[in-house]
């Protein structure tokens, strides 16, 4: 049957934790932060070389999910999905005047023609070509709303903690559109993945551009600190007030009644009103209204960090030893432990696949059930692994669910609550 296909299985590789983990791996983070050492224990990512990660299969699911929703945002806003290349020939570059600026973040390369490329950081100069190519873009066509999501790379000075700082990531960026019209995509989505956030006036930095605002999340290990005050509602990033010295201005109260507090954030998002920036240079124009002024386009650039995020919301949900996913984002949503037991043990097995597959069937959670069928395992040590995984529900089939009426233990995983179900209640769980 269909559904046969939807079953997972534990013990299939990657999902069985730690089995392919070399001995070394706590050695070698030992200095990283939960989230990241939490995702490679996990299988939920691994190491490639210093700042760059292969995505597992679990990983990939919320990766892709977390893609879904920033899809489904923008969209909403009307925006048109692109892909740009990867590659960005020097010329670009120059006429930007960030070839130089760029410094060696930029990870540079040579044709066998000897012309210099870079593997994109971001794409500001790559989208304000493709928009100076077009012939005849007038004022009708405004306002545009390309993006992406694609991987950027940057040879960071100090590539560390995972996903959060690596060499490669994704990145979704937004070209053009009205600025507030992003912005307010980026809080509908930022709300749906629940976690909380701070919008922060931000440093334009070698983006450029004249207004700018940086979306965070509180941790520990945020490599950026952001200034609240609740009394006068100053939010920025330190490193602007540090830049322009802006923040005796930005603060209209006495000093005496401003209660500013420093907190570390993680930069999950930045966005930048440009101006004409990028378009003057690269002569992207438009046509007016009276048929015969060509204007340059007033633009915006907006970027998610998609892999940054990722493991930003496990490391701000997530306690020291179980990860805690956003629940649209979790790799599964339920986790299914059949009982151990020396006679029944298949019975147990075979209960766990019709229960998961009635639940595929009739709450269309195709793929989002994994069923723990490591039958020599106790249930309590399978309870730990589920824990550690953090899928929103666990389903524990004891004697009771052999019985008839069946009864399944249900464990929600963010208040620990159990609580025995019907297949009827199963069926309406939220
Ligand atoms: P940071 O201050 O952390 O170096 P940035 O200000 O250089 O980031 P932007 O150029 O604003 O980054 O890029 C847009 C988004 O891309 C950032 O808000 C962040 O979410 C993500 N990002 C930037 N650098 C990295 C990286 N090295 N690894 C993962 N994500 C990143
Ligand atoms: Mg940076
Ligand atoms: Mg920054
Ligand atoms: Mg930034």
């Amino acid at each position: 049957m269909a559904s046969y296909c939807h079953r997972r299985y534990v013990s299939r590789l990657f999902q069985n934790f730690g089995k392919l983990q070399p001995k070394s791996k706590g050695q070698e983070i030992g200095l990283s932060c939960h989230s990241h050492k939490l995702m490679l224990y996990n299988d939920i990512i691994a190491q490639s070389y210093a700042g760059g990660f292969h995505i597992l299969p679990i990983g990939l699911r919320a990766l892709e999910k977390l893609t879904r929703l920033v899809d489904e945002e923008m969209q909403a806003i009307g925006g048109q999905k692109i892909a740009m290349t990867t590659l960005a020939p020097e010329s670009l570059w120059q006429t930007s005047g960030r070839w130089a600026a760029a410094g060696s973040e930029l990870f540079k390369l040579m044709d066998r023609q000897k012309h210099q490329f870079c593997l994109g950081p971001t794409h500001e100069e790559l989208v304000t070509k493709l928009l100076a190519n077009i012939a005849q873009v007038s004022y009708k066509h405004l306002p545009i709303k390309l993006y992406q999501i694609t991987r950027k790379f940057r040879d960071e000075m100090a590539p560390r903690y995972g996903l959060l700082r690596g060499r490669e990531f994704e990145m979704k960026e937004t070209a053009l559109d009205t600025y507030n019209g992003v912005c307010g995509a980026y809080n509908r989505l930022f709300d749906r993945i629940g976690v909380p956030y701070v919008k922060v006036s931000g440093a334009t930095g070698i983006i450029g551009g004249s207004l700018s605002h940086e979306y965070h999340y509180f941790a520990d290990v945020g490599q950026d600190s952001v200034l609240l005050c609740e009394r006068c509602g100053v939010q920025m990033n330190k490193e602007l007030a540090a830049e322009d010295g802006s923040l005796p201005s930005a603060c209209q109260m006495p000093a005496a009644q401003c209660d500013l507090q420093e907190q570390k954030g993680i930069e999950v998002g930045h966005t930048f009103y440009l101006g004409t920036k990028y378009s003057s240079p690269f002569k992207a124009v438009y046509m007016d209204s009276d048929g015969s002024t060509m204007i340059d386009f007033h633009m915006g650039c907006y970027g998610l960090g998609i892999t940054r995020i990722l493991q930003a919301t496990v490391e701000a949900l997530s306690t020291e030893t179980g990860i805690r996913w956003p629940s649209l984002v979790a790799p599964h949503q339920i986790y299914i432990i059949p009982k151990k037991d020396g006679n029944r043990g298949e019975d147990y097995l075979a209960a766990a696949e019709s229960l998961s597959d009635s639940l595929t069937q009739r709450r269309h959670l195709q793929g989002e059930i994994v069923i723990d069928d490591r039958m020599n395992l106790t249930i309590g040590r399978r309870q730990v692994d589920a824990d550690r995984l953090g899928y929103p529900y666990t389903i524990i089939l004891g004697v009771k669910a052999l019985e008839s009426p069946a009864l399944y233990e249900v464990v929600e995983t963010a208040t620990r609550e159990t609580t025995f179900m019907s297949i009827d209640q199963l069926m309406s769980l939220a």
